[in-house]
């Protein structure tokens, strides 16, 4: 693949080849480096990871908009990310401490400012047109919202999301976002949005972009929290100790549990762990809809149809198709494009691919530390009333099949970090139904569906959807 400038990959998307970008290579971090990076802010750590990677920017001004994205006003504490330790085996890495209180906030915050940033040194705009069960459409809409150059036109199933979701999305009023509540269900939105990008020449005259997880500057962002939650939950080492009895060469491991949809989240994980982190295993957890636990456990991969996608109580992880996962497969195969591509031709031809006989899928678990195990309604509220007992926290649903999956690959001496991705907050009927009474509701949100809304109501019409974006969004 040829290289592109960062500043393409943040708004372009896919790599000339019309495959995911990924960079030539994960830079490499020794042992040294990596501890040196242990006493640094939230925002100094993304710095000194991110720059590894946007080389052909000044250093200036990507430390300038890494410092606005992580505030003590956008996430609510300095650590950005603090880690809680439950007991000698488990913590908890809370990264849904952002505006929308879902961990989507802490890429999409920064993608906010770059974008920004971008777009003015430039002199374009942008208008963001995105399909939403949920978290995206509001982690997107609050990163987005007042920034100059850019407007969000965010599709969502009219009544389908919870109300605490729809107030969230609806009340901002900022005018460079539009609510339009669509007739029908995610899928149908998520057709009309790949219909408007499908029609190349409106694409180019209305600069139609998208924000989905395949972005390659939200992965990076999300590396960022792997580091910090491994020096959170690790000690450092006392440099008057390093002689010739401490073995530098075997540092502290921990390992990861992440509730898992589109592979984003894990990927990031990955990259950590290339990167030199020393991750022991990186647990993938899903909920009932198991694709990905399926390739794990048998070298399958079958992404579902979304008729067969059920809808479960974990929502934001009710995904066919992990839309990262070729980023890992091509890893797994030695980075070869060709072979990914063939992989990916096999699902058009047959609906599924089968790697099992290869030995590099069977050698998985030693390279990559990635295993899996896939959870369901009656283990998430069996693991809710258990963590609530035993650790006094009310846990989300998503989080929740994370702890779930957590269990089976805990081993003593190895803290397990489970990744916190929603507040319950978000999901109220199930943490009733787990707990028989509501979370609390996080300082700020309490009025929140007295505020007033503003969002327009659409049927599933193309030519409706284009026409309200012409009126709304300047052309080229
Ligand atoms: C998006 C989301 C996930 C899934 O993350 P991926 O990066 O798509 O794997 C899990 N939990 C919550 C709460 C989410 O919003």
């Amino acid at each position: 693949m040829t290289p592109s400038s960062f500043e393409d990959i943040l708004l372009g998307g896919l790599a000339p080849d019309g495959g995911l970008v990924v960079p030539e290579a994960y830079p490499r971090c020794d042992p040294t480096l990596i501890e040196s990076w242990r006493g640094l802010t939230y925002a100094e750590l993304a710095f000194a990871i991110l720059k590894l990677y946007v080389s052909d920017w000044p250093e200036s001004s990507l430390r300038a908009l890494i410092d606005k994205s992580y505030t003590l006003m956008a996430f609510g504490t300095r650590e950005v990310t603090p880690l809680k330790t439950l007991d000698e085996q488990y913590c908890l890495l809370r990264l849904s401490n952002g505006p929308s209180l879902a961990f989507k906030d802490i890429a999409m915050q920064l993608l906010g400012n770059l974008f920004e940033y971008v777009l003015l040194k430039r002199g374009e705009h942008l208008n963001i047109l995105g399909a939403t069960s949920g978290d995206t459409g509001s982690a997107a809409e609050y990163a987005m919202r007042g920034k100059r150059g850019v407007r969000v036109f965010m599709l969502s199933p009219d009544g389908k999301m919870s109300r605490f979701q729809t107030a969230q999305m609806f009340s901002l009023l900022d005018n460079n976002i539009f609510n339009i509540a669509l007739d029908g269900v995610f899928d149908d939105a998520q057709d009309l949005v790949k219909a408007v990008s499908a029609d190349l020449v409106f694409k180019d005259r209305y600069a139609i972009g998208t924000v989905n997880s395949i972005n390659w500057a939200r992965v990076l962002a999300q590396v960022v929290y792997y580091f910090k939650g491994y020096f959170a939950a690790t000690k450092a080492v006392p440099t008057d100790r390093v002689d010739l009895h401490t073995d530098v060469s075997k540092p502290q491991e921990v390992s990861f549990s992440v509730p898992s949809g589109n592979f984003g989240n894990i990927l990031a994980g990955h990259i950590a762990r290339q990167m030199g982190l020393p991750i022991r295993r990186l647990v993938l957890a899903t909920n009932e809809n198991n694709v990905l636990d399926e390739f794990f456990k048998t070298g399958r991969y079958r992404p579902r149809l979304s008729q067969e996608t059920r809808q479960t109580t974990s929502p934001s992880m009710d995904i066919s198709k992990a839309s990262n996962f070729e980023r890992f497969m091509f890893d797994l195969l030695d980075r070869d494009p060709e072979q990914t591509r063939n992989l990916w031709a096999k699902i058009d031809e047959q609906g599924y691919f089968d790697v099992a006989g290869d030995p590099r899928w069977q050698m998985q678990v030693e390279r990559f530390g990635m295993v899996s195990g896939s959870s369901s309604h009656r283990l998430r509220l069996e693991t809710i009333r258990q963590f609530y007992h035993r650790y006094g926290e009310v846990i989300d649903p998503h989080t929740a099949d994370g702890v779930a999956v957590a269990k089976a690959y805990a081993e003593p001496g190895i803290p397990m970090i489970c990744l916190e991705t929603a507040q319950p907050a978000k999901f109220p009927d199930t943490i009733v139904e787990a707990l028989g009474h509501a979370p609390s509701v996080p300082a700020g949100f309490q009025e929140l569906s007295q505020r007033p809304q503003r969002f327009c109501r659409m049927p599933r019409d193309l030519a409706m959807l284009k026409s309200y974006i012409r009126s709304h969004a300047p052309a080229r």
